[in-house]
């Protein structure tokens, strides 16, 4: 199949309204190329949705950067011990051997968008013909006066899975009766936005196991409110009183500076010291988004929100965290219904199949406590400016502890259920 460049491809369009309405298949030979960067919950999925529904009619790549995946979601039950490293880590395996998609393992370094080339880190390259931008976030240390990625390794973010991760159970597993841990938690808008109060559950909630009642954990938070707050503060008044304390902008007047090595977290307030400290600091769309000038100045990607096509460009759709995606929030769940949007976006320009209206759904499921499990989410639907949220629901403070338990074993469920939509059963 010739590789069409940019001007190829409007001499192609400039040919006449028969052109334009011919699926992709219809004007070249070969089988049409799907491409993905990055095997999240996103690019994961919307790989395995197009090989599955296309079968034979589309060839499906997926560069990802590294051999396996951990979660992010059931991370923070990791460091709670309710979950061991390996349950929430997975392979690519089936996605090749099961659905006949090429794994390319490596760092994608930038898009030619002219000769619809992804080019890697080692120099090889892979065309497309249309391109799925699934990278996540990256870290914008400096947004913290005094982090940076090295600073990172003694002040844990762990706001990507992996040895972050672990790095963080190490630190939190050996904190002493009386010691102290402080998080920075992020500004808006950031993935996950319960993920940093449901962490804090379950570090409160290895510490009272220990019978530390005499440490604390100290949240300096950049926002005012957050996510699910009158579900967390009661549930944190109920199981770890006096454990945990909260303060906003207002109390502690900003957060000037860390310094990895005293522990200290400077803010406008007071000094606060920590024993362990998780900084948490802004985000914006994987690096390769920004080079491949699929973001704006926000630093997450724009899109067509019926389809989730990159508004820069017309033959690259982007989802998951990278992109902006209205009034559905930074979530797994989230990334996992956009690629299916976008995945029957894609089948319909390369093999002209049948797209139907784009739906969405989200839920972020919180553990609190042990079986006291709060759930926040809503359905969305397009609309001219943004995908918009069209119903909603949220756990009630005051729940019986039957519900809540059920509430928990729901989010177990979802778990098995979407990694096994994400990388194959
Ligand atoms: C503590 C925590 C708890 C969370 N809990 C939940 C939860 O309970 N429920 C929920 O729904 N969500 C949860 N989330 C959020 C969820 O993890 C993210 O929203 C989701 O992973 C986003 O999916 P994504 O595909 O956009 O990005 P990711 O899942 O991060 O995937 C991006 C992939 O792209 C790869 N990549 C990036 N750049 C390149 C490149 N240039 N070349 C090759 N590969 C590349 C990366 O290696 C990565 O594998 C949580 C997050 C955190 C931090």
């Amino acid at each position: 199949m010739p590789n069409l460049s940019r001007r190829g491809f409007g001499l192609l369009l400039g040919a006449g309204a028969t052109t334009l309405a011919m699926p992709y298949y219809a004007r070249a030979q070969g089988k049409p190329r799907a491409v993905v960067i990055g095997g999240g919950a996103g690019g994961a999925t919307a790989a395995r949705y197009m090989a599955k529904d296309a079968g034979d009619d589309m060839d499906v790549t997926l560069i990802e950067a590294n051999p396996l995946y951990t979660t992010c979601f059931f991370s923070n039950l990791y460091l709670g011990g309710y979950r061991d490293f390996d349950s929430i880590t997975h392979g690519y395996d089936k996605l090749a051997s099961n659905y006949g998609i090429s794994i390319v393992n490596g760092m994608a370094d930038a898009v030619d968008r002219d000769a619809k080339v992804v080019v890697m880190a080692d120099g090889s390259k892979v065309p497309y013909d249309r391109l799925l931008v699934a990278p996540g976030i990256d870290l914008i240390y400096d947004s913290v006066p005094g982090y940076s990625e090295e600073a990172a390794e003694i002040m844990p973010h762990s706001w990507k899975a992996g040895p972050q991760t672990q790095l963080l159970k190490a630190k939190l597993d050996a904190i002493e009766n009386g010691q102290q841990i402080v998080m920075v938690a992020p500004p808006n808008p950031y993935r996950c936005p319960p993920g940093p109060y449901e962490r804090v559950s379950m570090m409160a909630h290895i510490l009272k196991e220990k019978g530390f009642n005499d440490s604390k954990i100290v949240i300096l938070d950049p926002k005012p409110k957050f996510s699910k707050q009158a579900l967390f503060t009661e549930g944190w008044e109920k199981h770890y009183p006096g454990m945990i304390e909260w303060y906003g902008p207002d109390v502690h007047g900003g957060i000037k500076s860390v310094n990895p090595s005293t522990g200290e977290v400077e803010t406008d307030f007071d000094t606060f010291k920590g024993d362990l400290v998780n900084v948490i600091p802004a985000q914006k769309a994987g690096m390769i988004a920004a080079k491949a000038g699929l973001a704006n100045d926000s630093g997450f990607c724009p899109i067509d929100p019926k389809s989730m096509r990159s508004k820069a460009d017309e033959n690259i759709f982007v989802i998951g965290d990278a992109s902006i995606a209205g009034d559905m929030p930074k979530s797994g769940f989230s990334a996992n219904s956009q690629a299916k949007v976008a995945a029957m976006a894609i089948r319909g320009d390369l093999t002209g199949s049948k797209v139907f209206p784009a739906k969405y759904s989200n839920t972020c499921w919180s553990l609190i406590e042990t079986n006291d499990g709060v759930k926040v989410g809503a359905q969305y639907a397009p609309n001219e400016e943004k995908i918009a949220s069209t119903s909603k629901f949220i756990s009630q403070t005051g729940e019986d502890a039957a519900l809540r338990q059920a509430t928990y074993e729901e989010s177990v469920g979802w778990y098995n259920g979407i990694t096994a939509d994400i990388f194959g059963a």
